[in-house]
């Protein structure tokens, strides 16, 4: 698997893949865990999780998925912006860790911006970081202002990553948060990557689908693992979407490509305000 390398110098896997939505019904169970576990015998060793999905549960149906084979993955869970006080962040990592069934965390990131100072989060992420529970943290749904301001405050230069919605349907990142987060080698994680399945029947993708025998939403997704310093994080239970996904990085899209997909979904022009789920 490709990696990018965290400003901490750890190496992230490019393609990985989300759980929200997971551990919300028991008939699904068996399925989530069989997907995620395929992922991970596919190279997709990435699993993103919060302590918001299922409340807790996706991060239980995670657990059982990586039993035994923790040292195989690159672990992301996420905290609610009210439980990221001092004390609060270090007690929801603890009952994140302990619902994961590990000792420690990949990456640790503020799942959006709350009314909590991020002075104070930022000190509670790196108590967790001192103390080894995580090993490095980051930010989630944060707009330019926002990550410019946290990274002025202590701590703030350790931010390793910012998780936000971004794919060929919402390019406004574009326009400052993608470049002003390159120039510092921090890491996009792209969310929502294929729009929750809004590709699935996109007439514009279908040509070069075809071209490169595979389906539209493999190309918006191939897409977006073109694209400098951002990572991928598709959700999939289907076994068929898991393969699928992880075989789009086998897909070279031409420059042609490329410009055919511009034409069709044009970068920002503009400032655009962070959009989000
Ligand atoms: P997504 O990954 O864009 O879409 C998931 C949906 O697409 C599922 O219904 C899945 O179906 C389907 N799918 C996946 N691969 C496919 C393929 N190759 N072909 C056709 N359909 C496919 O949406 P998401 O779950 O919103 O985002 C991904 C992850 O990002 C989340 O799971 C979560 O970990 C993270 N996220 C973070 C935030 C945040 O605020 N930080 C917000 C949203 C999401 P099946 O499940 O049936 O296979």
């Amino acid at each position: 698997m490709q990696t990018l390398q965290l400003p901490s110098g750890r190496e992230i896997p490019l393609l990985g893949q989300g759980t929200w939505r997971m551990g919300e019904k028991a008939s699904q169970k068996r399925a989530e865990i069989n997907a995620l576990r395929l992922g991970i015998d596919l190279g997709m060793t990435l699993i993103d999780t919060a302590e918001m999905y299922g409340e807790g549960g996706a991060e239980q149906i995670v657990a059982e998925a990586i039993s035994g084979r923790r040292q195989e993955v690159f672990l992301v869970s996420k905290v609610y912006p009210f439980n990221a006080s001092y004390q609060g962040i270090i007690k929801a990592c603890d009952r994140s860790l302990s619902r994961l069934k590990t000792d420690y965390l990949d990456l640790y990131l503020l799942h959006w911006r709350g009314s909590i100072p991020l002075s104070e989060t930022l000190k509670g992420l790196q108590h967790l970081k001192q103390v080894g529970k995580i090993l490095d943290y980051g930010v989630s749904n944060f707009d330019t202002d926002d990550i410019e301001e946290a990274e002025s405050l202590p701590g703030g230069k350790e931010i390793a990553a910012n998780q936000v919605l971004y794919n060929l349907m919402r390019r406004g990142i574009e326009w400052d948060l993608l470049p002003w987060c390159k120039q510092r080698s921090i890491p996009i994680m792209a969310y929502s990557p294929v729009e929750q399945r809004a590709f699935v029947n996109d007439s514009k993708l279908k040509g070069i689908a075809v071209k490169h025998n595979a389906t539209s939403t493999q190309i918006a997704l191939s897409w977006l693992l073109h694209q400098d310093n951002v990572i991928s994080i598709p959700k999939a239970t289907n076994p068929k979407h898991v393969k699928e996904n992880r075989s789009t990085l086998d897909i070279k899209l031409t420059e042609a490509d490329i410009l055919a997909i511009d034409h069709a979904f044009k970068p920002p022009s503009r400032k655009m305000s962070l959009a989000m789920r």
